[in-house]
C-alpha cells in the first residue's frame, strides 16, 4: 500500500480485496502526519498487515533518522490487543537494525518478524550464506530482495533458494529481468509475493518489477501455482511487451489445467536455458532476438527449423529439447484461409524482406508451389534467402520494384518497417513506397500493430484485398499450444481467447 494517506490505502484495499491475502503498509510512502495514525490500520484493513518503514537507502522513502523510524515502528505495535487481528501481523525489520525491545514487543503479541535485506544496486555473490545467517530466532521469515542486472543474477537467487529449502523465506529478484520471481514464488521457495495496485494513478509500485495485483491473481492465477504446476513461458530481450501470457493463461484457466505461462525476459539465452532447467519449464516460446541463437541448445529439431535456421518453439521431451517453428504453418494457414485456397500453385508472389519471418514465409511458399520474388533492403540477404529455393531476388530499389510486375498476384510484407514504435517519424514505414498497386493484388502484412500499416493502407486505397498479421499470430500460438500440451487447441475457446489489442 503506497498511497499517501491511510484513507486512500483503505479505499484501494477495499477495491482489490479479493485479489490479495495480506497487505503491506508502506508507512514511508504516507504523508508525515498520516504516519502517526497507523496503529488502527490492521483492524480497518480486515486482513493480515505487514508494517514496513523502508529507508531511502533500501529503495524506500523514509529520509528521517533511525530514532524517528524506530519510534514509528513502536507506535505501530503499541497498545497491542488480545484480538490479534487488530495488531500488525508482521513487522519488517532490516537485518542491520538492532532494537531488542521492539522485537520482544512484537513477539509477545504475536507479530512475526520479517528480517529483510535489500540491495537496490545488484545481487550479492554469497546469497546462501546471507540467507542462513540473517535469521536470529526460529519464527522469523528472512526476506532477501536483490536487483537483477542480468539473468545470471536470477539464477544465483534461485539456486540460493534451493540450497536453503528448509528455511521460511521471501526471495525477490527486483527489476524487469527478475519479474518471474514474483509469479513463481513457489518455485523460488518464497513465502509470499509482493504486488501493487499499479493501475491506480496515485499508487506507484513499491519496488521495481512489481506486477499489478489483479494481473498476478487473475491472469497468472498466483494462488493456484504449486510445485506441481506445469510452467511454460516466452523468452526474448528486452521482452517489454508481450501478449502471449494473456493468450495462454486464458486458455489454461478455461480448461482448468494446472499450468502457467510466464514472461522470461533474459539478457542471455545461455543463462535462460539454465533457468529453464532449474524451473523445470516444459515449453518455451522464443522471440526476438533468440530465434537463431537458441538452436545450439536443441537436442533435436523439425525439418522447418533445420531449413530455415530459426526456432520459435521449444518443447521438453524425454529425449531433451525439441525445436519447432510455428510461424511457418501459422503464416500459410492464415494466407490460404484469407485467399480461400489450398496451395499457391501458379501464383506469382513478391515477398518484401529477408529476415527471420521472411525465412518462414519463403519455406512455406516453396512447399506450397508458389513462384516467388524476394526483395530486401540489404540485397545480399535477399539473394541468400532466394538461392536454395531458386526464387528470383532483388533490392527494394527501382530495379527490384520493376521485377514485381511479374510477381504481383500476392504481395507479402514481412519487414518490421511499419511496426508500432519502430519508426516514430513514420519516414520509412512503407518499405515499398515506389511500388504502385494496380488494385488486383492480394496483400498481406505480417505486422499486426498497428492494425493497418502505411503499406496496407496504400494497398487498400488502391482497391486490393488486405490482411494483417494478427490472424497469423493467433494461428502460430495455437500450434504452440498443441506442441506444448500434445492436445488439439480447444476451438470452442477461440472466440474468448484473444491477444490484447488487435
Ligand atoms: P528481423 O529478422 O529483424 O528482419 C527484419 C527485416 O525487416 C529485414 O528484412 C530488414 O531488412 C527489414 N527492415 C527493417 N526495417 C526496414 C526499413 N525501414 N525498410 C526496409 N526494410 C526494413 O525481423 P523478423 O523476425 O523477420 O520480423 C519482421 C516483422 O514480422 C516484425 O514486425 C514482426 O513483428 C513480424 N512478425 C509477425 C509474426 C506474426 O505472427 N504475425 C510472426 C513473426 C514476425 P535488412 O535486412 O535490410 O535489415
Amino acid at each position: 500500500m503506497t498511497a499517501k494517506t491511510l484513507g486512500r490505502n483503505l479505499d484501494i484495499l477495499d477495491k482489490y480485496h479479493k485479489y490479495a491475502d495480506m497487505a503491506e503498509l508502506r508507512v514511508d510512502c504516507l504523508d508525515p502526519d498520516e504516519r502517526l495514525l497507523i496503529r488502527r490500520f490492521p483492524e480497518q484493513a480486515g486482513m493480515p498487515v505487514i508494517l514496513t518503514i523502508r529507508r531511502d537507502s533500501d529503495g524506500g522513502h523514509f529520509v528521517g533518522g533511525e530514532g524517528a523510524r524506530i519510534s514509528l515502528m513502536a507506535r505501530g505495535l503499541a497498545y497491542a490487543e488480545t484480538d490479534r487481528r487488530h495488531n500488525f501481523a508482521y513487522l519488517d525489520i532490516e537485518e542491520d537494525l538492532n532494537v531488542t525491545s521492539l522485537e520482544e514487543a512484537a513477539r509477545t503479541f504475536g507479530t512475526r518478524i520479517i528480517r529483510s535485506y535489500h540491495n537496490i544496486k545488484g545481487t550479492d555473490a554469497d546469497l546462501p550464506v546471507k540467507i542462513r545467517s540473517m535469521r536470529r530466532s526460529g519464527d522469523e521469515i528472512v526476506k532477501v530482495s536483490v536487483t537483477a542486472n542480468s539473468t545470471e543474477d536470477v539464477i544465483n537467487l534461485l539456486r540460493a533458494g534451493k540450497e536453503c529449502e528448509e528455511q521460511e523465506k521471501i526471495l525477490i529478484s527486483m527489476g524487469h529481468l527478475g519479474i518471474y520471481s514474483r509469479i513463481l514464488s513457489e518455485q523460488f521457495g518464497s513465502f509470499l509475493s509482493y504486488c501493487s495496485a499499479i493501475s491506480e494513478p496515485d499508487t506507484p509500485p513499491a519496488a521495481p518489477g512489481q506486477i499489478e495485483v489483479r494481473e498476478l491473481a487473475s491472469l497468472y492465477r498466483f494462488r493456484n501455482i504449486t510445485k506441481a504446476t506445469k510452467v511454460y513461458g516466452v523468452t526474448g530481450y528486452p521482452l517489454k511487451a508481450t501478449d502471449s501470457p494473456h493468450f495462454f493463461n486464458t486458455v489454461f484457466d478455461m480448461e482448468e489445467s494446472n499450468a502457467v505461462y510466464v514472461p522470461f525476459p533474459a539478457d542471455s539465452i545461455t543463462d535462460f536455458m539454465e533457468i529453464a532447467k532449474e524451473l523445470n519449464i516444459e515449453g518455451i516460446s522464443v522471440t526476438v532476438p533468440y530465434k537463431e541463437a537458441v538452436i545450439p541448445f536443441l537436442d533435436f529439431q523439425s525439418d522447418e527449423v533445420r531449413t530455415i535456421g530459426a526456432c520459435n518453439t521449444l518443447t521438453l521431451t524425454p529425449q531433451g529439447w525439441l525445436g519447432t517453428n510455428t510461424d511457418t504453418k501459422g503464416f500459410s494457414d492464415s494466407l490460404l484461409t484469407f485467399l480461400g485456397r489450398s496451395n499457391f500453385k501458379r501464383q506469382h508472389i513478391t515477398v518484401i524482406g529477408a529476415g527471420g519471418a521472411a525465412r518462414a514465409v519463403a519455406f512455406e511458399l516453396h512447399r506450397l508451389g508458389a513462384k516467388v520474388l524476394i526483395l530486401n533492403r540489404t540485397v545480399h540477404k535477399a539473394r541468400r534467402l532466394a538461392a536454395p529455393y531458386k526464387f528470383a531476388w532483388g533490392g527494394l530499389d527501382e530495379q527490384g520494384i520493376e521485377k514485381m510486375d511479374k510477381y504481383r498476384d500476392i504481395i507479402i510484407q514481412t519487414t518490421s518497417a511499419g511496426m508500432e514504435g519502430i519508426n516514430p517519424d513514420n519516414s520509412s514505414s512503407d518499405p515499398a513506397a515506389m511500388y504502385n498497386f494496380c488494385g488486383r493484388e492480394e496483400v498481406m502484412d505480417l505486422v499486426y500493430k498497428p492494425k493497418i500499416t502505411a503499406f496496407l493502407k496504400r494497398a487498400s486505397n488502391a482497391g486490393c484485398n488486405i490482411q494483417n498479421g494478427y490472424d497469423m499470430l493467433i494461428r502460430q500460438a495455437r500450434y504452440q499450444y498443441t506442441q506444448f500440451t500434445g492436445k488439439e487447441f480447444p476451438e470452442h475457446f477461440f472466440s474468448r481467447v484473444q491477444f490484447g489489442e488487435t
